[in-house]
């Protein structure tokens, strides 16, 4: 076991920060930072992260993929602001899910662009009845010769306002037990009409997260992903990726609180002395460090284990909870230890625990992941 970085993960990781932070966070700066970006800077973003090789990680290198280990990808997407990690975990994941079922001629149409960050791309599953319930998805796809036609709402989907293509669950049928058999298709926003409306939230406000609605919407059949049913393992597989990745996102906000806290504890003076010298800021400090340590380790911990083909059901949702959860509480921490500092928005605190707060729901809500890595532990459903 060794928990230092090799020397091509510390240049991965250098190379992602000089981006993020000398490319990346001036885009963010130039736009405000409540309204979703427009699409040109979306796309001004897509080329950097192309650049990095990361808009298609874990697709082999022969794919034209970056061809990473997924904790070398999540070393990487930890250097970069939320709101953009977000957005590429949907747009590299939905690459993942396409080329998984789609037709040589679909791939060969839509992967280059999508790699090359020149097009976007997102997932749609979620409805307003099919939340934590993924599979129980009600849209419905009526396929007629070479036209299929596709009906319903998406709910909560990330980067649906400024995607090119849209991989969306849809139901064909129902199966024996009364279950919707789920069928996915690539949804081209250039060649079908159909609505997007953005929704208001609390946090990740530069980012897109939008409402869908599909009136017998015409698609052509050969965009049809997969075989039926072979959604709900598509999205699992991501998922157990995705979980610590999305607690890396969390670790990225908690370690600049930590960094931000430290810094005026150690230059305010009350009562005579720094706040850094007061023992129960002493403690705070202590807290929102081992939050960050902790939460990063046992992403980092996940992501090798779904890199060496572990089971990791557990080890994901585990992670993904505790991580989003003590990074949460160490950025209200961290808050607390800058006084009315930590609540203006000069200071942007108060806004990375808001994008925080956000990141606890995608791919399983806290209570969800609880339920998953209890059914590894205890071999029993707690589910239905
Ligand atoms: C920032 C963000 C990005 C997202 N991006 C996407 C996207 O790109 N694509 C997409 O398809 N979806 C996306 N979603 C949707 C997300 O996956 C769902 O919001 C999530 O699965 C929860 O579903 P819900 O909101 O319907 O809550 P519900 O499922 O209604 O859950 C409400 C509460 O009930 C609890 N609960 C539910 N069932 C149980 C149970 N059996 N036992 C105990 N407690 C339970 C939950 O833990 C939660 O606390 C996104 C959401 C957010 C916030």
């Amino acid at each position: 076991m060794n928990f230092t970085l090799s020397e091509d993960q510390q240049m991965m990781v250098d190379a992602a920060r000089r981006t993020s932070r000398g490319r990346i966070e001036p885009i963010l700066a130039r736009h405000p930072a409540d309204k979703p970006l427009p699409k040109a800077a979306m796309l001004e973003i897509y080329a950097l992260l192309a650049e990095l090789g990361i808009t298609a990680p874990r697709l082999p290198v022969e794919a034209g993929g970056g061809g990473f280990s997924l904790l070398d990808y999540g070393l990487m997407l930890e250097q970069l602001p939320p709101v953009v990690a977000l957005s590429l975990a949907s747009h590299e994941g939905s690459i993942a899910r396409i080329r998984s079922g789609g037709s040589p001629e679909l791939l060969a149409r839509y992967l280059p662009d999508l790699i090359a960050g020149r097009k976007i791309a997102c997932t749609a599953n979620s409805e307003a009845g099919a939340g934590s319930d993924s599979g129980a998805v009600t849209a419905k796809l009526r396929i007629e010769g070479e036209w299929a036609y596709l009906t319903g709402r998406k709910m909560w989907i990330t980067n649906a306002s400024v995607a090119d293509v849209i991989n969306v669950s849809c139901t064909v049928g129902k199966d024996e037990q009364g279950r919707p058999i789920v069928r996915r298709i690539l949804v081209d926003r250039s060649q079908c009409d159909f609505e997007v409306r953005e929704i208001a939230v609390t946090g990740l406000q530069q980012g897109h997260l939008s409402e869908l609605v599909f009136e017998d919407t015409r698609i052509p059949a050969s965009h049809v992903i997969g075989e039926p049913g072979d959604a709900a393992k598509t999205l699992t597989v991501g998922w157990n990726g995705n979980r610590p990745l999305l607690g890396l996102m969390c670790v990225h906000l908690a370690q600049k609180g930590l960094d931000l806290a430290l810094e005026h504890a150690r230059s305010r003076q009350q009562f005579g002395k720094a706040l850094a010298a007061h023992q129960l800021v002493q403690q705070d400090l202590a807290d929102i460090e081992t939050a960050v340590v902790a939460s990063r380790l046992m992403c980092y911990h996940a992501l090798d284990c779904v890199d060496r083909g572990l089971r990791a059901n557990g080890s994901s949702a585990m992670a993904k909870r505790f991580a989003t959860q003590a990074c949460e509480r160490a950025l209200h921490t961290a808050m607390q230890v800058l006084g009315g500092m930590g609540i203006s928005a000069e200071m942007g605190v108060e806004r990375m625990w808001r994008d925080a707060r956000m990141i606890q729901v995608p791919d399983g809500t806290n209570g969800i992941l609880a339920l998953i890595q209890a059914r590894e532990l205890t071999g029993t459903s707690a589910f239905r």
